[in-house]
Formats: C-alpha cells, sequence, structure tokens
C-alpha cells in the first residue's frame, strides 16, 4: 500500500482552539497508528486576513501541544502561480465563467426574482445561489468589462461541469475516527451553484487552493471537521474536472461551547493560547479537545 498521507490545513486567520486541537491530535494519531505522515500546510491565500502572528501563534501553539509534522509547511500564499496555471485551464476549457455582479447587487436580483426572493435557491450553508445572468453574456461583453476594469470573480459553471464529467460523482467517506470501514457519498456540487473558484486579485480559491494542494502533496486521507462535509462536493467535482486523485475524507465531530456553537476564530477561552497563559497543561488540553 502507498505511504498514506494526512494533513492539518489551518487558515492563519485566527487563533487555533480545542477544534483545532482536536483535528490535529486525530490526523496525527491516525499517521501513527498507520505508520504514515502528517504534512502541515498554512492556508493563507487571503492575505489581508492571514497575518504573520497568526501563522507564528499556529507554530507556537502545536509545539506546545507537543505535535510534529513531516516536512516542510506548505504555505499556500508562496504558491499562487500552482493555483493561477490550473485556473487557466479551466478558463481555457470554459468550465469557469467571469462573474461580475456584487453582493448587493446578488441580493438585488434575487429581491426582483418575485415573490422577493423567498423561493430562491439557497446553498447549504443557507446563501442565495449566483443567478445564472451572468453565463449569458457574450464573449466580447465580457472582455469589454474586464478591459474597463470592473470587478469580477472567476465562478465555476456546475452545470457545464456535471456535463462533461456524465457520470455519477461520489467520494468515500470513513464511518469513524478509527477509519474501520467505508461508505460512498454522493457529491452534489449542483447544491453549491456556481461557485467562486478565483477572484480578480488572487488567482485562487480555499476550492481550488485545496484540491491542487492535495494532489500535490500526495494527501491520501483529508480528515477534517464536519463543517466541510458538504463542500467536498465542490472539491469533488474540481478534482474529476481536472484529473487528479481523489483522497479519502473523514468529516470528525466539531468541538462546540457551552452553548452548544461551532467555536470561532476569535477563540476566547477556548483558544489553545489562552489556555496556556491560564496555566493549563497540553496533557489537559488533548483532554479537553477530547483526545
Ligand atoms: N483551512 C480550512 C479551515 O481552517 C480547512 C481546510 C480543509 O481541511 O480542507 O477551516
Amino acid at each position: 500500500m502507498n505511504l498514506l498521507t494526512f494533513r492539518f490545513a489551518p487558515s492563519p486567520n485566527g487563533e487555533l482552539h480545542l477544534g483545532h486541537a482536536h483535528s490535529v491530535l486525530l490526523n496525527r494519531k491516525l499517521a501513527d497508528a498507520f505508520a504514515g505522515r502528517m504534512l502541515l500546510r498554512m492556508e493563507d491565500i487571503d492575505t489581508t486576513r492571514c497575518t504573520p502572528a497568526f501563522k507564528t501563534g499556529i507554530l507556537r501553539d502545536l509545539a506546545w501541544l507537543g505535535v510534529a509534522w513531516e516536512g516542510k509547511v506548505r504555505r499556500q500564499s508562496e504558491h499562487f502561480g500552482n493555483y493561477e496555471a490550473v485556473l487557466h485551464r479551466l478558463i481555457d476549457e470554459e468550465l469557469v465563467y467571469p462573474a461580475f455582479m456584487s453582493r448587493g447587487e446578488i441580493r438585488a436580483f434575487i429581491a426582483e426574482s418575485g415573490g422577493g426572493g423567498r423561493d430562491w435557491p439557497r446553498d447549504p450553508d443557507g446563501v442565495p445561489l449566483y443567478p445564472r445572468a451572468d453565463k449569458t453574456l457574450s464573449t466580447q461583453e465580457r472582455k469589454r468589462r474586464i478591459a474597463h476594469g470592473l470587478p469580477f470573480a472567476w465562478r465555476l459553471d456546475v452545470d457545464a461541469a456535471m456535463q462533461r464529467i456524465a457520470a455519477p460523482l461520489t467520494w468515500l467517506e470513513y464511518d469513524d475516527e478509527a477509519l474501520s470501514g467505508t461508505h460512498r457519498v454522493e457529491a452534489r456540487p449542483q447544491d453549491w451553484g456556481d461557485v467562486i473558484v478565483a477572484r480578480r486579485e488572487i488567482p485562487t480559491s480555499y476550492h481550488l487552493a485545496v484540491v491542487v494542494d492535495d494532489a500535490l502533496q500526495q494527501i491520501t486521507h483529508v480528515v477534517r471537521g464536519s463543517d466541510l462535509y458538504s463542500a467536498t462536493a465542490v472539491q469533488r467535482v474540481l478534482q474529476k474536472l481536472l484529473g487528479l486523485p481523489e483522497p479519502a475524507y473523514f468529516h470528525h465531530r466539531l468541538i462546540l461551547d457551552a452553548e452548544g456553537r461551532k467555536l470561532s476564530k476569535s477563540a476566547g477561552d477556548t483558544g489553545i493560547a489562552a489556555l496556556r497563559n491560564a496555566g493549563v497543561t497540553p496533557e489537559t488540553v488533548r483532554r479537553m479537545a477530547k483526545l
């Protein structure tokens, strides 16, 4: 069997909290159990929200927790060229299109769509799907707008993508944290509509960078929070279109706060640094992270 490769891929736009601790410790434990590797990736494509202080903080917290990883840290902000090359393939194959509507314009368009937009389809996060209007713009009109410097984002034409694939799309999900059994999940990227694949100023998005890096880093096992479960459909469609290998997935339960809510980026008292400063030991944090 190939070397099993796991990864921990935090976005350095906030502090690590108990949820991250659960994720990284689980990845480390599984890599060790299967004599595999765990790589570390900083998902820092958003160069305004991701700061050097957060990056340093992540490395410090991991060292304090006693979690090691194999190889060099991959920092996405150093690899925009990789993502741009892949984006150009999608552009050339007409699988993405420039979408010009701002958030306000999307809202207005939907509000005028009849019924005040109440029946407008929404993605699994509850966000209204992008209107189809920009898909019908002529090539000439697109060129004209881009030449005039109008803001836009590259969006996946999910209908064209699914037609291109022309086969059922699924992913392999493990049944439990011990990675004992697996089952196949139907991937429905249509539920997300035409997602953003890249922006005018940043030649990628979270989804594009993740699939490119999972392939480049030869990740065999993506183990991450269940908040990303349904987003896996978008990543599967991109992998298929780009001919990238398919990792197996496990979406672990989330550590919730006392009120049962997902932990947030402004970690407060569930932050690893705050716990450390309060004199909590790494062993206790491991216990609190339920691992
Ligand atoms: N960077 C993402 C986050 O911190 C995780 C991405 C992933 O594991 O695929 O939420």
